[in-house]
């Protein structure tokens, strides 16, 4: 089984980018589940139809975890998608990262923690050490960065990359870095500044995914670019996307950029 999680800045297309990859694996027949950690609960709305689907931490502060069952959390979207969202604590009080590893133990004694790849969706960049909770506790082992090549999304990128050589460098870890993914903005030479970054931190891009607005088209239609423009360019994006996700072996620990050297970096390619 895979274990993949998506993170990166704040906004930068790391949900749209989990579903559509969702999408695309469940079409080679495998047997997916997307879980979003992130108190927004729209990680999966665009497999479920636009539904937002009620999040685990609500059900248990509601019912208590005895109360909750499998079904109640688990739901199926497009394509045989299993959808959860871990939710979080109400604004303002509490800890995120506490929430979400609370859902992994809830799915974890439903045995609900498996199938053949398992997406994380992570809210934002790792400002917080509960959001490095994924990867810390075992669960997000392939690390996969979304960035453009805005200097801010890069420099949030670098951020995990810190993260995950921390984590990577405990003795029984298996948190490595999967690869960086460019969800373009439509700067110039974007594609060639996010693939020297990958490359500085020890890393590869795995894909270039354009702006495109055909993602807007489907998003108001509730779907994924997958269902809604499968024979779309963007939808092969995602698709190679996933092959190359799924064929990856180039798992590194990252070996993440000094300020200084990652804002030249960015100054070489403006
Ligand atoms: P958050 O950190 O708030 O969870 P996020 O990283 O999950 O945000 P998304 O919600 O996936 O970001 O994307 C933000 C917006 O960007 C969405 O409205 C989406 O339509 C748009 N978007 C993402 N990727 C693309 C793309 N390749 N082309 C066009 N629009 C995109
Ligand atoms: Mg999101």
């Amino acid at each position: 089984m895979k274990q993949i999680a998506l993170y990166g800045k704040g906004g930068i297309g790391k949900s749209t980018t989990s579903a559509n990859l969702s999408a695309a694996l469940s079409h080679r027949d495998l047997s997916v589940l997307q879980i979003g950690c992130d108190p927004k609960r729209d990680s999966t709305r665009m497999l479920m139809q636009g539904r937002f689907i009620p999040t685990v931490m609500d059900l248990v502060r509601v019912r208590g975890d005895a109360n909750v069952s499998l079904k109640d959390v688990v739901f199926t979207g497009y394509n045989g998608i299993r959808c959860v969202e871990a939710g979080g604590p109400e604004p303002g009080v509490g800890c995120a990262g506490r929430g979400i590893i609370a859902t992994f133990q809830l799915l974890e004694k439903f045995g609900a923690l498996d199938g053949d790849v398992i997406v994380y969706d992570v809210l934002g960049d790792v400002v917080c050490g509960g959001f490095a909770m994924p990867m810390r506790e075992g669960y997000a082992q392939e690390i996969y960065l979304v960035t453009s090549g805005e200097l801010m999304s890069l420099y949030a990128a670098n951020n995990i990359c810190k993260a995950v050589q921390r984590l990577a460098s405990r003795v029984k870890s298996k948190c490595r870095l999967g690869g960086v993914i460019c969800n373009a903005k439509g700067q110039p030479r974007e594609e060639e500044l996010v693939s020297e970054f990958a490359r500085r931190v020890n890393s590869t891009m795995v894909q270039y995914i354009p702006r495109d607005h055909v993602v807007q088209q489907a998003e108001v239609n509730r779907q994924t670019v997958i269902e809604f423009a499968p024979d779309s360019p963007q939808a092969g994006h995602y698709r190679s996307l996933a092959g190359r996700i799924v064929e990856n072996t180039n798992l590194s620990i990252p070996t993440p950029l000094e300020t200084d050297d990652l804002e030249s970096l960015a100054r070489e390619f403006l």
